[in-house]
């Protein structure tokens, strides 16, 4: 557990790094009512559960960002524990979380569930945690079912593995598609606003400003 940041005012948040791919599942909640969503739940559920319990936050949901194992490996088992329920992500990554127990096991990941989640996400659509208001958006390429969160109010994003610090998500496992993914970016993350902050799926988060100017897969670079 590190990294305690602050999306807002409004808001607090910790991010717990999970599994051995160091996913960055994040617990986030709303400071007036501690209403709390966890998302990318992706394994390591004690450390996630012993976060809850250390910022004294209730879990009213799950959100997830696509069907990766680093991202989901967990959710089944959290929403039994804390008898939540399960949102995200877009369908398009059904058959993923169909396999979430076989691809737990090429990684030596054991206690990983198959599951369906409760509800699908769609372009356009909105899911909430108390007052705090997400935007769905759509953005194939690393997996074709992967959803960002957008807080218009906060200026804040949760992108999964769609855009690094420095970097874009990988784009060599199947359903992934890089001109796919260049086209989420540019379509839907860059016209957020440079001042848009992001946390992403591993490593350290950044701008939407930062990755427009420098980030070498969108100036051309690479
Ligand atoms: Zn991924
Ligand atoms: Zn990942």
């Amino acid at each position: 557990m590190t990294n305690q940041t602050d999306a807002a005012s409004k808001a607090g948040a910790v991010i717990i790094p999970v599994t051995l791919f160091q996913q960055n599942c994040m617990l986030l909640w709303e400071e007036a009512t501690k209403k709390a969503v966890v998302i990318d739940p992706g394994g390591d559920v004690p450390q996630i559960q012993a976060a809850i319990a250390q910022a004294g936050v209730t879990v009213e949901q799950i959100w997830l960002t696509h069907g990766h194992i680093d991202h989901v490996g967990g959710a089944d088992e959290l929403r039994d524990l804390l008898k939540v329920k399960i949102t995200g992500p877009h369908i398009a990554d059904r058959f993923f979380l169909e396999r979430v127990e076989e691809s737990g096991t090429k990684y030596g990941m054991t206690g990983m569930r198959n599951f369906v989640p409760d509800r699908w996400l769609e372009e356009g659509e909105r899911v909430s945690i108390g007052e705090l208001s997400f935007d769905i958006l759509h953005c194939p390429g690393h997996s074709p079912g992967s959803v960002v969160y957008f807080n218009k109010a906060m200026r804040f994003a949760h992108v999964g593995d769609v855009l690094f610090n420095g970097s874009v998500g990988r784009s060599d496992i199947p359903g992934g598609d890089h001109l796919t993914l260049i086209k989420s970016i540019t379509d839907k993350l860059l016209p957020l606003g440079d001042d848009v902050g992001f946390i992403c799926g591993h490593g350290p988060g950044s701008s939407i400003g930062q990755e427009r100017k420098t980030n070498p897969f969108l100036t051309g670079a690479m």
